[in-house]
């Protein structure tokens, strides 16, 4: 053995608290506001589609908040996630840089989203909920509130994105083998899915209209509440264990990140990674350069608008301040399916504009390349989402050679790409589009 790549903690080490980046912020971030009023959402507002606990946690001021025992209990079915050094893509590169990524894809569902499914369940078990209402793009949240729900004993009713129920069906039966109900968005089960298939029968859906059809359905049905996985402040806290555990992890290294690297949907996972590491770069001055890697087909950081708008295509949320091309904007239907969303997390939002982060916007052949070379030198598979990251880590890592200057980087690899092989065959056939 020559070289250590593979720096593992045990379960003792999951992290017993998550990280709010709220209590850091050298400007407060501004908050959510009624449409109507244009005055800041009271708790009150929101009681009709989440749990006050969950409420509560998206207003917290607190640095750090406890990670309930019942939900330690349950990441240790995955977590600590492994942390590896890339050796064999960095020989393959020929860079003196350092190239570590954190492997998300470990988990039941294949990806980060367990890390807040598994903790939004719990509050909602907690606080009376019998059924959870909820969206999914390519399948990725779903599948995990799927999963989580079913720990749990909620019922869980999930609106899917059209052109991904058809087009992926796999992550549709992992849903199911976990008891969850699977709807095509837009469908027949809400009023504004009826309409807005009267318009257009053919209408692939959006996440935005899948995220209306399920507020819908949550506050027309009995004991029901509407969960959400990624963009809140809820959900990026709870995704802060990947960043915690990735400091631990990289003390084992005896390395620190020059460059930290994510892609951003919604931008949860780029969150769970960076925020823990951006409290160390507001609180002791560390020069991590923080990058969100976006595609450019629905670039609501590098093209999009900082202001207030809705979270969803009907109107039905609160407003948001937040990176957006607009609640209407119909994406293109590119392979990163969680990553067709319109907007930007409120935090990573906040975050870029205070100039903690940087952002940048790939094409989706450019990315496929990054990921076939990754599997090829590293051997997992990537999903298209996280290939996004490794596309501009391996620039990065170009540059250091041309350079010739030494970097040590270090990204997200936030789930595996073994139900998105459609997306390979349609790079590897030559058939795929930018
Ligand atoms: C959902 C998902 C994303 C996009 O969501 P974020 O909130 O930006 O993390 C990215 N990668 C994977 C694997 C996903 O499942």
């Amino acid at each position: 053995m020559s070289q250590p790549i593979h720096f593992a903690l045990s379960q003792k080490d999951i992290p017993t608290r998550w990280y709010n980046l709220n209590a850091d912020f050298p400007e407060p971030l501004p908050p959510p506001l009624h449409p109507g009023t244009k005055q800041p959402v009271t708790p009150d507002l929101l009681a009709p589609i989440f749990p006050e606990n969950l409420i509560m946690q998206e207003v917290c001021p607190d640095r750090w908040v406890e990670i309930p025992a019942e939900v330690r209990d349950i990441y240790a079915l995955w977590r600590p996630t492994p942390l590896l050094r890339a050796v064999r893509l960095e020989k393959d590169l020929q860079t003196p840089a350092h190239i570590y990524y954190k492997y998300e894809g470990v988990s039941p569902a294949g990806s980060h989203k367990p890390n807040t499914a598994v903790a939004q369940a719990y509050y909602n078990k907690l606080a009376g909920t019998q059924r959870l209402a909820t969206e999914t793009g390519a399948g990725q949240w779903g599948s995990s509130l799927a999963f989580a729900c079913r720990l749990f004993g909620l019922e869980c009713n999930v609106f899917m994105v059209k052109v991904s129920f058809e087009q992926k069906p796999y992550r549709k039966l992992m849903m199911q083998a976990w008891g969850a109900t699977v709807h095509p968005s837009p469908s027949d089960r809400t009023e504004y899915g009826r309409k807005l298939l009267a318009e257009d029968p053919d209408c692939p859906g959006s996440l935005g209209i899948a995220i209306s059809e399920a507020i819908e359905d949550t506050v027309k049905s009995q004991n029901t509440k509407y969960s959400l996985g990624s963009v809140l402040n809820h959900v990026c806290l709870h995704q802060t264990v990947i960043g915690q555990e990735t400091i631990e992890q990289m003390k084992l290294a005896g390395e620190e990140p020059d460059v930290i690297v994510g892609c951003i949907g919604g931008g949860s996972n780029f969150a769970g990674l960076t925020f823990p590491w951006l409290h160390h770069k507001i609180k002791e001055q560390k020069k991590y350069r923080v990058v969100a890697v976006e595609p450019s087909s629905c670039a609501s950081v590098t093209q999009g608008e900082l202001r207030y708008d809705f979270g969803d295509t009907a109107e039905m949320t609160p407003l948001l301040m937040m990176y957006t091309l607009g609640h209407k904007f119909m994406p293109p239907r590119i392979h990163a399916g969680g990553l067709r969303y319109h907007g930007m997390a409120p935090m990573v939002s906040h975050a870029k504009k205070l100039g903690l982060v940087d952002a940048v916007a790939y094409p989706q052949k450019k990315v496929f390349e990054a990921a076939v070379r990754f599997a090829r030198t590293e051997g997992i598979l990537p999903a298209p989402e996280p290939s996004h990251a490794v596309a501009a880590v391996i620039d990065e890592a170009i540059k250091c050679r041309e350079e010739g200057r030494g970097r040590v980087i270090l990204f997200n690899l936030c789930g595996h790409g073994l139900l998105d092989l459609a997306a390979y065959d349609s790079y590897l056939s030559g058939t795929m589009q930018d």
